[in-house]
């Protein structure tokens, strides 16, 4: 028996990266997980790979109702799926911030919306939002990402404010700069990838990146029932990039 035998978790963004990384450690503590993305055949095994767009609400819906039903029961959301977008507010077009908005803010909205239902017969439910340092660090030509994390964090309270009375806590970590297959998408399409890399390593204070495993820690941690009267709490795994 482990903190979550018997418990059951919905990872959005669960075939890579920070995702891919929760919904395997959630699995490893006994959960039974399933991963809604747009690529559910990375999706390893024993994990439950759905494939869903969370810019599409009926997608997210039929998502959401095949893992209900398949893992019977629905305790733990994580709401991570999320794309990045680099620039100013003077470079991104309206287009661009109406997709990367889509993405971030209101598909966290659609799944939240969806799992609320199945959330609510939980005794132990819990909602944990991925969101970013990118929030408040005021990290230069991140303005739209920024603002996409930014409205994730409020959300994050907001919610928390609006369901505690029904026993759904939610919460939300922000990770600096993680090495995730998206962080090497983005070196390998740098001019200079090596100095691009030392840049991303040296605004960490720790020198070096943060590691997806630490971020799912931190995720897993407040989705448990060890963290049963924390709700409302924005946790930073950051490399100490708050201090910069
Ligand atoms: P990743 O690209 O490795 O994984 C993201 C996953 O989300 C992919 O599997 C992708 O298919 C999925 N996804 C994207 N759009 C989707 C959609 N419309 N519907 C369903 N699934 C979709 O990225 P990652 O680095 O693991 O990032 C995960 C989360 O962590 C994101 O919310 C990101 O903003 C946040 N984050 C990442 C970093 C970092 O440095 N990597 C830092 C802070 C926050």
């Amino acid at each position: 028996m482990t903190e979550f035998t018997g418990l059951t978790a919905i990872v959005t963004g669960g075939a890579s990266g920070i995702g891919l990384a929760t919904a395997r450690l959630l699995a490893a503590r006994g959960a039974r997980v399933a991963c809604l993305d747009l690529t559910p055949e990375a999706v390893p095994e024993p994990l439950l790979g759905i494939r869903a767009d969370v810019t599409d609400d009926d997608s997210v819906r039929a998502a959401v109702r095949t893992a209900v039903t398949t893992l019977g029961r629905l305790d733990i959301l994580v709401n991570n799926a999320g794309i990045g977008a680099q620039g100013t507010v003077e470079s991104n077009p309206d287009d661009e911030w109406h997709r990367v908005l889509d993405v971030n803010v209101v598909g966290l909205v659609r799944v939240t919306r969806a799992c609320l239902p199945a959330l609510r017969e939980s005794p132990h439910a819990a909602i944990v939002n991925t969101c970013s340092i990118a929030a408040t660090a005021g990290l230069p030509q991140r303005a739209l990402y920024s603002a996409s994390k930014g409205a994730v964090q409020s959300l994050t309270l907001a919610m928390a404010a609006d369901h505690v009375r029904e026993g759904i806590r939610v919460n939300c970590v922000n990770p600096g700069t993680v090495d995730t297959p998206w962080v090497r998408r983005l070196l390998s399409a740098a001019a200079d990838p090596d100095a691009e890399f030392a840049a991303l390593r040296a605004r960490q204070a720790t020198g070096r990146l943060v590691s997806a495993d630490e971020v799912a820690a931190a995720i897993v941690h407040l989705a448990g029932p060890s963290a049963a009267s924390t709700t409302g709490a924005v946790l930073a795994v950051d490399g100490g990039m708050q201090g910069l």
